[in-house]
C-alpha cells in the first residue's frame, strides 16, 4: 500500500514550520498500517513562489463576489518557502526514511506552463493534479458560508460539468502525475442523479493523459461519506487500465494512513493487486501486499 497525498499542516494555521522529526512520525505510522512508501504532497498554493507567480489570477474568473474570499484564503496559506519544504523532505529521504517529495498542484486554466516552468527547477517524484475551485468558487470549503451559499443556488449537473472540464483541461496539460481524490465534485454530497456521463468523462481524461488516479479515505471524512472515486467511477478505471495509487489526504498525523485497510478491501475486490509509485515523475509497480498481521 501507498500514502501519496500527504500535508503538513492544516488549513486552519497560517504560520507553519518544517519539520524534519514530523516527516519521521508520519513514515512510522504509515508502515505500521502496512504502507511501504508516502508522498509529502502540500498544496503549491502554501508557497510564496506560487503566490508571486500566480496571485491575483482569480480576478479574471467569473465568480466577482467570491474573489475576495478566494484573495484571503491564499494570504492566509501562502507562507512558506518552496525551496525550504523541497529540502527538508530531501534530506528525510537521504536518511533512507520512505518518503517522495510531491505537491498537490491546483488547475489554473491558462496557466499551467508557467506552473510547469515553477516545478520544473525542483526534484519532485510525483505531482497530483487537483481540482478544488470553479473560477473563484472554492467548493471544497464547506465551514465557509459563502462557499455553502453557491452549493444551494447553483443546478448540480452544471456544477458537476465545469468540474468535469476542468478536469479534463488538467489532464491535458500535461503537468501532473495522478488525478488526486478524481470525483471531489461530490464533497458536499450533491451528485447529480445521473451521473454516468461525467464518470466517463473523467475516466478518458485519464486515459488519454495517462496519468494516474488516486483510490482516496479522505471522502469518508466529509459530508459525502463515500471514498474517492464512487465505485462506478473506479469501475471505469479498472476496466480502462488506469493506474492507481492510495492515499489518506492526511492533513495531520492521526489522518496518516487513515483506513488503509478498507482502501485494501476496495481494491481486492476490484482485483487490483498493484499500485504505481513515482520516482522523479517516473512510475514503477508497487504490490498491494498483505494487510498488517496477515
Ligand atoms: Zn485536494
Ligand atoms: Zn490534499
Amino acid at each position: 500500500m501507498l500514502d501519496y497525498h500527504l500535508h503538513l499542516w492544516p488549513h486552519t494555521r497560517s504560520e507553519v514550520s518544517l519539520a524534519v522529526d514530523q516527516l519521521a512520525a508520519y513514515c512510522e505510522r504509515a508502515q505500521a498500517a502496512g504502507v511501504v512508501e508516502i508522498a509529502v504532497t502540500e498544496h503549491l498554493f502554501r508557497f510564496t513562489q506560487a503566490k508571486d507567480l500566480l496571485g491575483g489570477f482569480w480576478d479574471d474568473l467569473p465568480g466577482e463576489a467570491l474573489r475576495p474570499g478566494m484573495a484571503a484564503y491564499w494570504d492566509h496559506h501562502a507562507r512558506v518557502d518552496l525551496d525550504a519544504y523541497v529540502e527538508v523532505v530531501e534530506a528525510v529521504k537521504a536518511e533512507g526514511l520512505p518518503v517522495v517529495l510531491g505537491l498537490e498542484v491546483d488547475y489554473y486554466q491558462g496557466r499551467m506552463d508557467e506552473v510547469a516552468g515553477l516545478l520544473a527547477d525542483y526534484p519532485f517524484d510525483v505531482l497530483l493534479g487537483s481540482v478544488h475551485w470553479l473560477g473563484a468558487w472554492r467548493f471544497d470549503v464547506l465551514n465557509d458560508p459563502t462557499v455553502m451559499a453557491e452549493w444551494e443556488v447553483r443546478d448540480i449537473d452544471a456544477v458537476w460539468d465545469e468540474y468535469t472540464r476542468a478536469m479534463e483541461e488538467l489532464g491535458a496539460s500535461g503537468v501532473c502525475d495522478v488525478f488526486a481524490h478524481p470525483d471531489l465534485v461530490k464533497i458536499a454530497g450533491r451528485v447529480p442523479t445521473v451521473p454516468d456521463e461525467f464518470y466517463d468523462r473523467i475516466a478518458e481524461a485519464a486515459v488519454r493523459s495517462g496519468m494516474a488516479a488516486e483510490l482516496s479515505s479522505a471522502g469518508w471524512r466529509k459530508p459525502v461519506g463515500e471514498e474517492y472515486p464512487a465505485p462506478p467511477l473506479l469501475k471505469r478505471f479498472v476496466e480502462r487500465g488506469v493506474p492507481l495509487t492510495t492515499a489518506s489526504d492526511a492533513h495531520a498525523l492521526p489522518d496518516v494512513a487513515d483506513r488503509a485497510d478498507d482502501l485494501r478491501d476496495l481494491l481486492a475486490g476490484a482485483g487490483i493487486t498493484r499500485l504505481q509509485g513515482f520516482r522523479g515523475r517516473r512510475p514503477y509497480e508497487v504490490p498491494v501486499g498483505p494487510p498488517v498481521g496477515a
